[in-house]
């Protein structure tokens, strides 16, 4: 039987400086949104494991490996590939447990720790929210994936609306909870061009919301989704990796002073994002470079070009400065 709980430890930022996070996946029923309209076009994160039932213990026991882990990490991410502040995934009891004993388990080493957990908008409540801001300080991360509500909804079928996202900001912000908000590049019926300018526009948008970071998920191709049959079809590439790179520069001149990264995952294979596979490797460095430096400086973010870069100014019409 596969491991319910991964925990890792990795450098991270938080607040501009290097710190050391730790990090954990914990498994759950899986995302409600998944469990009642099928899930999102390219998110294969649910699929269903049979071996186990996830009830409120098992999630107990999970969230106790992970409070047993910490060793006085300043940062805490935990990942459910769902919603951590939905009742229904992770019951108010496992939460108020995990509180406890990480918050036993701080106080014997003398740190108050920073969280970080996801959620869909409709379940970000005070509520929700109340065990967690009362023992540590904590930012919630939302997929608004775009600030257009249709793309979210015909190309994405997220089953939220921007007014939604807004709503939970306003109780991230009243209850002094961070924002952090993923943006999707390319989901499925978008050219290469409609993507960049679908995420600068989402970049704007935020500009003057209570965000403190925004992190570009460029798409890859996970098994299950529309996103797949597409791919297969031959009717969907995933993103140029010189794509991301001029939605970073463009998005972080909008963004100013907040945090603007991007994690890529499966860059450089060609069911993730990628260029011509032979500058993937050095451009997917300065990615990260750009993203993990406490600078944050657009200057990371220069690359030399390869020649691949003409097949993507000629799809996209685009050009860096
Ligand atoms: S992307 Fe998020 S909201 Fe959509 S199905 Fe996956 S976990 Fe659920
Ligand atoms: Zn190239």
């Amino acid at each position: 039987m596969r491991e319910l709980v991964k925990v890792w430890k990795e450098p991270e930022v938080l607040q501009g400086k290097r710190i050391q996070a730790l990090v954990a996946i914990i498994t759950t029923r899986g995302c409600s949104w998944f469990r009642r309209g099928g899930g999102c076009t390219m998110c294969g994160y649910n699929i269903p494991r049979g071996d186990v039932e996830i009830n409120g213990e098992v999630l107990k026991g999970e969230l106790e490996r992970v409070a047993s882990a910490f060793g006085g990490e300043e940062l805490i991410k935990i990942y459910t590939s769902g919603s951590f502040l939905d009742p229904g995934e992770v019951p108010q009891e496992a939460v108020e447990h995990f509180v406890e004993s990480l918050g036993r388990r701080a106080e014997e080493l003398g740190v108050r720790p920073h969280l970080l957990v996801e959620s869909r908008p409709e379940y970000v409540t005070e509520e929700a929210l109340e065990p967690l801001i009362s023992n540590f300080s904590v930012t919630v991360a939302q997929g608004l994936e775009t600030s257009s509500d249709v793309i979210r909804e015909e190309s994405i079928r997220k089953g939220f609306r921007t007014v939604d996202f807004l709503r939970a900001l306003e109780v991230l912000k009243r209850t002094g909870a961070g924002s952090k908000v993923y943006l999707l590049l390319k989901p499925p019926f978008l050219t290469e061009r409609e993507a960049i300018e679908d995420v600068v526009g989402s970049f704007e948008f935020l500009k003057d919301l209570y965000v403190q970071t925004i992190s570009v998920n460029p798409v890859n191709v996970q098994k299950g989704t529309l996103v797949e049959r597409l791919y297969r079809e031959g009717k969907y590439r995933p993103p140029w990796l010189w794509s991301l790179i001029y939605v970073l520069k463009v998005g972080k001149a909008i963004a100013g002073d907040r945090r603007v990264m991007s994690e890529p995952s499966g860059g450089g294979r060609p069911r993730g994002p990628h260029n011509c596979f032979r500058c993937d490797r050095r451009v997917l460095r300065a990615i990260r470079d750009f993203s993990y430096s406490p600078d944050n400086s657009l200057r990371r973010l220069e690359v030399d070009r390869c020649v691949c870069i003409r097949s993507w100014r000629f799809q996209t019409a685009f050009s860096f400065a």
